[in-house]
């Protein structure tokens, strides 16, 4: 048994974009932090994931980090020269607002599991800390959960797999040919930087689907609406970019000039010292870079969260945060909501719904 137990109404789990949107809510609402809810987070600062994003990230790379409520992102900008990189200036931001609106997180605490007992949620930490709440708003993001398929021959491969989540810098990879999976945004970026400094190999389950013409609010809401009917419906969200195509940049267009765009179909098995196709044809590889995603970072739910037979939850409210079998508990950040814009909205309804639930 765990010696130190805090009593709370709501507890907030995570302090990236969506944990923070959702905290200036439940204040607003004249929830008092400490006592009516608590924010509980793993990361040792702030900043969400974006504290772990690699430091060639920079803000003109980055699709775009909308503001948090109350606060702009602009006025927050220092002037020196790391200012531009995401990992720096994103933590920065977060570090004010919890200042601002004094947010006070309890840092680093890792939530392992959540139970149910008499109507109430217990917080199991990976300290000596127990939390019960009656409601909990679940802002755990995706970082903590990078997702690789699984292919034939994975343990036999003698070189080095890597994720995303993995990724430095370009320079690490200078001398060794390295095979890049994946037709997401993060896997073009991070082939475009390796490739200047050594072999690559690219190769995607599908053709990449790449649209030319301005990304627009259109698209994007178009995206939005296909994975929110999708969480309503109980089936697991999409990533973003398999619905709206990947916009073509001046960056991806000097990429082609360089010959590196040139994509093969997935590789069948992995050997020893490479990757199979199933036409026999091999390539030799040092590295295999997996840009394969991430999932909802949830399994610290899984004794409390319902599921459908295919693994989905399916949501309702007005921004589908709400878990339909299980209102007293909110996903942010989740499907319709995993984008900067999204988390930020959804904390707000996640906030007032919830508050209404537990008053009924
Ligand atoms: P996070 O920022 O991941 O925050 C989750 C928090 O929960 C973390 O602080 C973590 O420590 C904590 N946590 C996790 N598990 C636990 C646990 N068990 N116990 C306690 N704490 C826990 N979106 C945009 O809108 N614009 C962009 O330009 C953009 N660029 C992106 C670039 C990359 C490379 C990636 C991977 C994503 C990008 N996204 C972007 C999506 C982005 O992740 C979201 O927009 C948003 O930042 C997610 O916010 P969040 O609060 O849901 O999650």
């Amino acid at each position: 048994a765990k010696n130190l137990r805090y009593k709370t109404k709501i507890a907030v789990i995570g302090a990236g974009q969506a944990g923070l949107s959702a905290a200036y809510h439940l204040k607003k609402a004249g929830m008092e932090i400490g006592r009516d809810f608590i924010i509980l987070d793993e990361a040792p600062l702030p900043g969400g994931a974006w504290q772990f994003r690699w430091p060639s990230l920079t803000l003109s790379t980055v699709n775009k980090i909308h503001d948090l409520p109350g606060m702009s992102f602009e006025e927050t900008l220092v002037t020196d020269e790391t200012a531009v990189r995401a990992n720096v200036s994103v933590p920065h931001y977060y570090d004010l607002y919890e200042k601002k609106f004094s947010l006070q997180v309890y840092r680093p605490l890792k939530v392992e599991k959540v139970f149910l007992r008499e109507n109430r949620f217990y917080i199991d930490t990976t300290q000596e800390v127990l939390f019960s709440a009656l409601g909990i708003i679940n802002a755990t993001g995706t970082w903590e959960s990078p997702y690789i398929p699984e292919y034939p021959g994975a343990a036999l491969f003698q070189g080095e797999q890597l994720h995303t989540k993995d990724f430095k810098t370009a320079d690490y990879f200078q001398g060794k040919h390295v095979i890049v999976v994946g037709a997401g945004i993060s896997a073009i970026q991070l082939l475009d930087q390796i490739s200047k400094v050594t072999t690559t190999t690219w190769v995607t389950r599908r053709p990449p689907d790449f649209k030319v013409g301005p990304f627009d609010d259109m698209a994007g809401h178009h995206a939005v609406a296909l994975v929110e009917a999708r969480v309503r419906q109980g089936l697991p969200p999409l990533s973003v970019v398999s619905v709206t195509g990947l916009p073509v940049t001046p960056a991806i267009k000097e990429m082609d000039r360089r010959g590196v765009l040139k994509r093969l179909p997935m590789f069948s098995e992995i050997t020893k010292d490479g990757v199979k196709w199933e036409d026999g044809r091999t390539e030799r590889a040092d590295v295999i870079l997996w840009n394969t995603g991430f999932r909802s970072a949830l399994a610290h739910l899984d004794p409390v969260l319902p599921k459908e037979e295919n693994g989905g939850i399916r949501m309702t409210g007005r921004l589908a945060t709400m878990v339909a079998k299980e209102p007293r508990i909110h996903l942010v950040g989740y499907g319709p909501s995993a984008s900067t814009i999204g988390a930020n909205r959804a904390g707000g309804a996640a906030a007032r719904e919830l508050l209404k639930t537990l008053d009924e």
